[in-house]
C-alpha cells in the first residue's frame, strides 16, 4: 500500500528507475542462462523464482534432540569421529570439540553406506555474519553422497530460492523459510528413500525426500530429478542407489552436532 502511494507521488522517471532496480536486484540473485528445470517453469537457480514465505519456528524445547534407542549416533557428545572419513578413505580431518564438529577442508562422509533412512541433523551457521548469498554459512547434507539438502544462513540473506537453506539444491526451494538467526542451533529431520533401478540399470523410481526444518515441513515426499549439480541437471546412474551421508566443505565455517540415523524398513519386515 505504501509503495503504491509512493509510486503515484513520484514522476515517471523515478518509477522507471525504481522498477529497473527491483528487476536488477531480482536477476542478481541467481541465473537466467542455465537450462530449464524438467518441469519447464524455472531456470536452474532462477533468481526470479518466488522467495519461500517466512515461518518463525517454535523455540527448541529440548536441545540437542535425543536419539531414539535404535538410532546410530553419527555425531554424539563424545568427540568421536570414528563413523566418518574423508572421501578418499583417509581419516576425517575436521575438528570436533565438546560435541561440536566444525567444517574443515574437504568433504567428509560416513563410513557406512545407506539406502532408506531417517536422519536427524543439528547445525549452526556463524553468529558473526560474513559474506552474503551462497557465501554465508554454506555447507550441505549430501544424502547418499549425491543429493544435497542445502545448509546456508538464510536469515535475511536472499539468494536464488533453489539454493537457500533446506533447498533440494538446484531443484526445489523449501516450501517455507523456517530458518533461525545465525549462531542458533537448527534441525533438519530428513526421511529419504533411495532411488530404485531395474536389473538393466534404468531408473525405476527416483529418490524421494521429506524434510522438516526446525520442525516445519519444507519438502513433502518430493522426488529428486537426479543427483545434485550446480547450473545443470545430472542424470541418475545406478551408483546413486546406495551411499554415505556426506557433509559439504564450501569454505564457510559451519558447526554440526548430534547427527543420528535410523534405517527405514519395509512394512512387515522387522
Ligand atoms: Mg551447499
Amino acid at each position: 500500500m505504501n509503495i503504491h502511494r509512493r509510486h503515484v507521488a513520484h514522476t515517471g522517471i523515478v518509477l522507471f528507475v525504481l522498477a529497473g532496480n527491483m528487476l536488477g536486484q531480482q536477476a542478481n540473485l541467481g541465473y537466467d542462462d542455465t537450462p530449464m528445470q524438467p518441469n519447464g517453469r524455472w531456470h536452474i537457480h532462477d533468481g526470479k523464482r518466488p522467495q519461500p514465505p517466512l515461518v518463525r519456528p517454535a523455540p527448541m524445547k529440548v536441545s540437542p534432540v535425543p536419539a531414539p534407542a535404535d538410532a546410530t549416533q553419527l555425531l554424539g557428545d563424545r568427540d568421536d569421529l570414528s563413523a566418518w572419513q574423508m572421501m578418499d578413505g583417509s581419516p576425517a580431518t575436521w575438528v570436533m570439540k565438546n560435541g561440536t564438529l566444525e567444517t574443515g577442508k574437504g568433504v567428509i562422509r560416513t563410513r557406512a553406506e545407506l539406502a532408506d533412512f531417517q536422519l536427524h541433523v543439528e547445525f549452526a551457521t556463524p553468529s558473526e555474519i560474513k559474506g552474503d548469498g551462497q557465501g554465508r554459512g554454506n555447507s550441505g547434507v549430501f544424502l547418499l553422497g549425491k543429493f544435497e539438502i542445502q545448509v546456508l544462513d538464510s536469515h535475511q540473506n536472499p539468494t536464488y530460492p533453489d539454493g537457500q537453506a533446506a533447498a533440494m539444491y538446484g531443484q526445489y526451494p523449501p516450501l517455507v523459510n523456517a530458518s533461525r538467526p545465525p549462531g542458533e542451533w537448527q534441525t533438519y529431520d530428513i526421511v529419504f528413500t533411495a532411488p530404485r533401478f531395474t536389473p538393466a540399470g534404468a531408473l525405476d523410481k527416483p529418490a524421494i525426500v521429506t524434510v522438516l526444518h526446525n520442525g516445519v515441513v519444507v519438502h513433502n515426499a518430493t522426488p529428486f530429478w537426479g543427483p545434485t549439480a550446480h547450473r545443470k541437471i545430472e542424470p541418475y546412474t545406478r551408483e546413486t542407489a546406495r551411499g554415505p551421508i556426506a557433509l559439504q566443505d564450501h569454505g564457510n565455517p559451519v558447526r554440526y552436532r548430534n547427527l543420528w540415523v535410523r534405517a527405514v524398513k519395509e512394512y512387515d519386515k522387522p
